[in-house]
């Protein structure tokens, strides 16, 4: 085989990359004169960043298409600020995309969604963990060389500089794919954009730590434009006490919240739980004394069908048969407790029955209570009283490159030769993310990263 003349230099194994990555290779043939080189900061082991502990659901009505109204959805969690012709694209490419991925033997489910229900998704069977290891698999086999334990420090004009067991190289690059996620796991960028407190968030899972923002500060240091909400973070609520991936408790609607004074702040049915969690998370964390709080609900939780399914920790809740004893055991003013619980149960005036877990069931408190509970307000009052933990957990940030729908970086508004970029590493999003779609973006820009590396790559 004749040494290759050009190289494209893809960095960071999560959904992403591995999409660039193998989409290049099945463009060039093994037999190419393009050499593509995986790199890859974690050990083989651990790769695979966010994606490897993701469900991975995907914001589509089936494997074949996505809702009439999904661009609209779009630009409407980002208040209007995203853009429009990235997420059209996304829309476009979302069902082909997923084909290419059942072409890989990747299977899809529709998932049941923790208790209501909410946009449709689907999901590939086995998650992120199996995207991650039947995409690294079908590469391997294509051509693409994997480089694990090797951190990308600096791109260049057709470089990377690496480092890799202690010693830097510089690789040559006439194309680069930045897929090596947001600024979540590093801690002086979080307090730099979020504000005090941003450094002590907890890491949604163990693959989140690795995404501290190398990609976006490479990219900047060469110009490269911005996008996305830089104050802006994925987040959820979750157990305090576990010691899994991404714990989190989704039954608060059903309840109450509290902090350590035992006070309300903020609407518990104020959307359904995919609506509100981020909100929660961060007001935990940003707001609360020490950080933490506390879903308080009684047994009738219990009498929800498969309740089960919006708890992902593996530690039962606090119990206790009166709340008194309750506050006492979770470290919460007994008084404040009594005195929220007392002002939300004589508010709770609608008909119980009409109570519905699994949809807005508009069954608000007297316009009284101060928050108010829009949805699900149903008194506290069938012992044994219950209680979980919560601290909020980031999942990924918002703020990173712009690029524009073919993933290319942009620098003043043109795209900057030879580099491109998908995933969490881009911007994008502004105000809330929307709801599983960050996986799906992932594929597909990083899919269209790749053809248009290679594209770049036989023009030079
Ligand atoms: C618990 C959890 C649940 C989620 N659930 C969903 C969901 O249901 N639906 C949805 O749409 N989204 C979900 N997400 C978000 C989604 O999974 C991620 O945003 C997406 O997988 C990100 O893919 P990525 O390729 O951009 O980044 P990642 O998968 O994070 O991959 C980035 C890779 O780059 C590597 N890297 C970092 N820096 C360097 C460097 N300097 N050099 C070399 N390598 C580097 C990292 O080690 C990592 O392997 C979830 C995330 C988590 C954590």
């Amino acid at each position: 085989m004749s040494r290759p003349s050009r190289h494209l230099v893809v960095i960071g194994q999560g959904a992403a990359g591995l999409a660039a990555a193998l989409t290049a290779a099945e463009q060039t043939g093994r037999r190419s004169s393009v050499a593509i080189t995986l790199i890859e900061r974690a050990a083989q082991d651990q790769a695979g960043g966010n994606t490897r502990w993701s469900p991975s659901n995907m914001r589509m009505a089936s494997p074949e298409r996505v809702e009439p109204s999904f661009v609209h959805d779009m630009l409407a969690a980002t208040q209007f600020r995203g853009d429009a012709t990235y997420f059209a694209r996304l829309a476009r490419e979302a069902p082909t995309t997923v084909a290419w991925l059942q072409y890989h033997g990747i299977a899809f489910t529709q998932p049941t969604y923790y208790l209501s229900k909410g946009p449709p998704r689907i999901q590939p069977v086995g998650g992120g963990a199996s995207l991650i290891k039947t995409l690294a698999t079908a590469a391997a086999q294509t051509g693409v060389t994997f480089r694990y334990g090797c951190r990308a420090r600096t791109i260049m004009d057709r470089g990377v500089t690496v480092e890799e067991d202690g010693a830097s190289e510089t690789l040559p690059a006439d194309a680069i794919v930045l897929a090596c996620g947001g600024f979540q796991g590093n801690a002086a960028m979080m307090r730099a954009h979020l504000g005090p407190g941003g450094e002590t968030m907890r890491l949604i899972s163990p693959g989140t730590s690795f995404n501290t923002g190398d990609g976006i500060e490479m990219a900047l240091r060469i110009g490269a434009d911005i996008s996305g909400d830089w104050t802006g973070i994925h987040s959820e609520p979750v157990d305090e006490r576990s010691a899994r991936s991404a714990p989190v408790v989704l039954i608060y609607p059903y309840g109450i919240v509290v902090d350590k004074t035992g006070c309300r702040f903020f609407d518990e049915g104020g959307g359904l739980m995919h609506e509100t969690w981020e909100h929660l998370a961060r007001h935990i964390h940003f707001t609360r004394p020490s950080s933490i709080a506390y879903a308080i609900v009684d047994s009738r939780l219990l009498e929800i069908p498969d309740y089960q399914r919006a708890i992902r920790s593996e530690v039962a809740p606090v119990r206790a048969d009166t709340l008194a004893e309750l506050a006492q055991t979770i470290g919460v003013d007994p008084e404040g407790l009594a005195a929220t619980v007392g002002a939300y149960n004589a508010a709770c005036v609608g008909d119980p029955s009409t109570f519905d877990a699994t949809r807005r069931d508009g069954l608000a408190a007297a316009t009284s209570l101060q928050p108010p509970k829009s949805n699900w307000a149903r008194a506290i009052s069938v012992p044994p009283f219950l209680a979980y933990p919560l601290v909020g957990a980031v999942a990924y940030t918002f703020g990173g490159l712009a690029t524009d729908d073919r993933s290319r970086v942009l620098r003043k508004g043109a795209p900057i030769p030879g580099l491109f970029a998908a995933g969490e590493i881009t911007g994008h999003f502004y105000g809330t993310a929307p709801n599983a779609v960050s996986i799906l973006r992932a594929l597909v820009f990083g899919r269209i990263a790749g053809v248009e590396a290679v594209r770049a790559l036989m023009r030079n």
